[in-house]
């Protein structure tokens, strides 16, 4: 999903504030976060006083850089029960997704070219796979990538999966919970379904940490994706999990160099970047039940109030397997691109996709079935820890009355009213 355009320049400190309440209001925390102000304060040192390179071995510069690293080391891998070993630290998500795609691809080339993901994954899983598909690899053809389909809330059917794995699948990645609807996959009865069949099974949980509990060991992953950027970290690092016993995975890195991360990815550690994941990592455990309780209660009020004054807004996704920050909602009889101008007080994204020329409706939404027209009058809203009842009581009232207004200017909602049944007009088109 791609934010909608602005045409006014973003104000931190915001306009003056008439309700009491700072526009433009945030509510895109699925692009990313703000940096959490402690975060911020955990990182300052490592800029220009405890400068030192992690991998540098005889001075005090470095021991103390290694040390910090460490210590993010042990918080990142206390958020998702793994052991700081198996914390490779990368640049983000999309890099952590493509280092366990290709790196087993290539490392397990012996075993098989069988992969199985999903539809609505996002690109940064979609690509490494087709791009595996194009292109010959590790002395063979290509990969061979079974996408499953989901059903009208985003859901993939486990007996589709079961049945897709055979004897040469190396590798199952499904997102523990979708960036466009919020929709969860059971990935726990998935872990179980790839441990059953001996392939391993890797989850993109950048849209989950902090969210939803994660648990490598109870879910039985052996890969797993994040990005300290989308839960209140700095943007530009991440870390990728790599299972190491039942089974120990090996990966072919994607970067070769100076054998960093225990040679799965070369490259001077992001010092700063690290410790800030660190902190962000540690915050996000420390602070889960209260912050998914604040998510959750903005959420269902924001949601509450738009589906109560805009008649006929539907909600994307599973209602009651879903991340507690997300809601994606479909404004029928509205277009979408009117409606995105028409709240840019409100910083959102929208079920369009800019692509080179035109705006393409989310392939997502379209996964789940919906039309091009209902997909482009989607909304994403995803809550962050900095938003206030206030600002959720704001929104309510710029989207609805901008929804209002639109539709009182569209003859297929007054159609609508009337009781046309619009699915059986006959159009005539010239
Ligand atoms: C944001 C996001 C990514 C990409 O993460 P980066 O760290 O920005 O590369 C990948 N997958 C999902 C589900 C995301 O939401």
């Amino acid at each position: 999903m791609n934010s909608a355009p602005r045409t006014q320049p973003v104000d931190p400190q915001g306009k003056a504030p008439a309700s009491g309440v700072r526009v433009p209001i945030y509510m895109d925390n699925s692009a990313t976060t703000r940096c959490d102000p402690r975060v911020v304060e955990a990182m300052l040192p490592f800029f220009a006083t405890d400068f030192g390179n992690a991998a540098s071995r005889n001075h005090a510069f470095g021991w103390r850089a290694e040390a910090a690293i460490d210590v993010a080391r042990e918080q990142v891998a206390a958020l998702i029960g793994a052991a700081p070993k198996e914390i490779v630290f990368v640049s983000g998500s999309t890099e952590a997704n493509n280092l366990a795609i290709k790196g087993v691809a290539e490392m397990y080339a012996g075993k098989g070219r069988h992969f199985i993901s999903c539809v609505t994954e996002h690109k940064a899983v979609i690509d490494p796979l087709k791009h595996l598909e194009q292109m010959p690899y590790a002395g063979g053809p290509g990969a061979e990538v079974t996408f499953l389909c989901v059903d009208r809330q985003g859901h993939v059917d486990l007996e589709a999966l079961r049945a897709a794995i055979r004897d040469d699948t190396v590798l199952v990645s499904l997102m523990a919970a979708n960036n466009e609807t919020g929709t969860l996959h059971p990935i726990e009865a998935i872990g179980r379904i790839c441990k059953e069949r001996g392939v391993l099974f890797h989850t993109d949980a950048t849209q989950a940490a902090g969210r939803i509990e994660l648990d490598v060991e109870a879910q039985g992953i052996d890969l797993l994706s994040l990005s300290a950027h989308k839960f209140y970290g700095p943007k530009g690092v991440g870390a990728l999990y790599v299972r190491r016993k039942s089974p120990r995975v090996r990966l072919a890195p994607l970067l070769d160099g100076g054998g960093h991360e225990r040679g799965m990815r070369s490259g001077t550690l992001n010092v700063p970047g690290i410790v800030g994941m660190g902190e962000a990592a540690r915050l996000a455990r420390d602070g889960f039940a209260t912050e998914v309780a604040h998510l959750r209660t903005l959420r269902d009020r924001l949601e509450q109030g738009i589906l109560r004054l805009a008649v006929g807004a539907v909600v994307n996704g599973d209602p009651s397997a879903r991340l507690p920050h997300l809601s994606n909602v479909s404004f029928p009889y509205v277009e979408g691109e009117s409606l995105i101008m028409g709240i840019k007080d409100v910083a959102v994204s929208s079920g369009s996709a800019c692509t080179s020329a035109s705006l393409e409706p989310s392939y997502v939404l379209k996964s789940l079935g919906l039309g091009d027209e209902l997909a482009h009058s989607s909304i994403r809203f995803s809550l962050g820890r900095f938003n206030t009842e206030a600002e959720v009581d704001h929104v309510i009232g710029i989207v609805t009355r901008e929804v209002t207004r639109l539709r009182e200017m569209s003859p297929l909602w007054e159609m609508f009213q009337d009781g046309v049944d619009l699915s059986k007009v006959k159009w005539n088109v010239h």
